[in-house]
């Protein structure tokens, strides 16, 4: 299958193939986690918590099922997710006095006792996050890591003393995403949604968004500032040192295994996936060449070179299965181990090795004395040129166009007036969404696309998948 030609194809064989996700199981959207794909996911989780630690975060984990009444106190959000919820109605035979639902999201369960936890200023800022699995009835086709009902959901929710400090910790989450991304080599775009799109009962929602090849966007996660309209039904109140009670200000992160999507989608190629050496389960092969008459001496230098290299912290496998190189070969490019490192009678003689890049196919030397440094550098480099590459077909596939006829299937950049009319006759004239205007400035100077209105606001078009 080749991504160019029908990338939805494209990824669903990948992930299949690639053993990823087991698609047997009889409830549509619920992923089965094989060994290789939960151990991609736990790299991330792994990087998550590392990133949330230490920035003074502690790790919780809540309750699964949601009493409705406690569900139903902040009305914009109850409105925003009563159509996806799954419901537990009945308790063996009988049924429960107050339904429960299955969590869509935390803010519902966790709100109500951070009101217990949240007394004084001094237990300000409260700074928590959970991974868990969260359900939302999905009522669109599912695909693998990218629409599912069942999530494997990363939330962060923190408590402040105003929203000044809600601003900081907003802040202090495109720091932490701008590392985490950086060690996945995803790109993405930051983009605040408009007020008919933000997360229910939000004051805003920065969406984190990145462009897939078929010139669709994913949305990876989103942050959200709440200021205190969670707070006030939830009744999340501090004494100050005044003496005086507030409402904390609240914000919350969010991410999920579309991370595992967006790897595949960006890196993979029509060999299988590119995984980026952070989240490979194994950054390095090992494959002996073996040649007859030399057989015992390959495999045992194979074996030697796979254990130093593994000394020096690189998560290494050595193949010694009795199967034809090229046969391997295959097996690991559709694995997407980032290199290959191949030892043969040949490279023993001249006291090399060969390292084989599995992004580019590009084959070079190393000295076998300092081969473990070599391909410690070479995972580095092939991370650096991962994200590099993916930036560049992300900027590439951002088009600004200062009229909504004849758009390509790209991501569309136009002037926008930030009035709700101009928002909604662009999106009823493309038949696209706006995804959002950019957090970051772009120096952008134009036309509303609509009304003609000078506007210094660019406003980003697309489908999303
Ligand atoms: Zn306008």
């Amino acid at each position: 299958m080749k991504k160019a030609e029908d990338f939805s194809e494209w990824y669903n064989d990948i992930v299949e193939k690639a053993n990823l996700t087991d698609k047997r199981y009889p409830v549509k959207g619920m992923n089965v986690w094989t060994p290789y794909g939960w151990k991609i996911m736990r790299a991330i989780d792994t990087n998550i918590r590392e990133e949330f630690d230490a920035t003074s975060h502690d790790e919780v984990c809540f309750p699964l099922l949601i009493p409705e009444d406690q569900f139903a106190k902040e009305k914009e959000h109850i409105k925003g997710f009563d159509t996806e919820v799954f419901w537990v109605t009945h308790a063996g035979l009988t049924p429960l006095d107050v339904r429960l639902l299955l969590r869509p999201t935390s803010e519902t369960a966790m709100y109500p006792i951070f009101s217990l936890w949240v007394r004084s200023h001094a237990d300000l800022p409260l700074k928590t996050y959970q991974i868990v699995n969260t359900f939302r009835y999905e009522t669109k086709q599912t695909r693998a890591f990218i629409r599912v009902r069942e999530i494997h959901f990363f939330e962060s929710h923190t408590c402040h003393a105003d929203f000044e400090d809600a601003e900081r910790q907003v802040r202090e989450d495109y720091e932490i995403l701008e590392r985490l991304a950086k060690r996945w080599c995803i790109p993405y775009k930051l983009l605040k949604r408009t007020d008919w799109d933000k997360f229910p009962g939000a004051a805003y929602t920065v969406g984190i968004d990145t462009v897939l090849p078929n010139g669709r966007t994913l949305q990876l996660g989103s942050i959200h500032q709440y200021m205190d309209n969670f707070s006030k039904p939830y009744e999340i109140k501090y004494e100050g040192e005044d003496g005086q009670h507030r409402y904390a200000h609240q914000t919350t992160f969010g991410m999920s295994e579309r991370l595992v999507g967006a790897i595949v989608a960006i890196h993979g190629d029509d060999k299988g996936l590119v995984l980026p050496p952070e989240v490979a389960t194994m950054q390095a092969v090992v494959i002996p060449v073996l040649a007859k008459g030399a057989t015992e001496a390959v495999s045992q230098a194979a074996r030697e070179l796979a254990e130093e290299i593994r000394q020096a912290g690189i998560r290494t496998h050595l193949d010694e299965r009795d199967l034809r190189p090229g046969a391997k070969y295959y097996d690991w490019e559709l694995k997407g181990v980032p290199l290959r490192v191949e030892l043969g009678i040949r490279d023993m003689e001249k006291g090399v090795v060969t390292l084989v890049r599995r992004d580019t196919g590009e084959k070079s030397l190393a000295h076998r004395k300092d081969a473990a440094g070599a391909v410690k550098d070479m995972l580095d480099k092939i991370a650096a040129d991962l994200l590099t590459n993916a930036g560049s077909i992300m900027d590439a596939s951002i088009v600004t166009v200062d009229s909504l006829d004849d758009l390509p299937d790209k991501f569309i950049r136009a002037g926008w007036c930030g009035t709700e009319e101009c928002g909604h006759r662009i999106e009823d004239r493309t038949e696209r969404n706006i995804i959002g205007t950019p957090v970051e400035g772009e120096g952008f100077k134009g036309m509303c696309v609509v009304c003609g209105k000078p506007t210094t606001t660019p406003v980003y078009i697309a489908r999303a998948m």
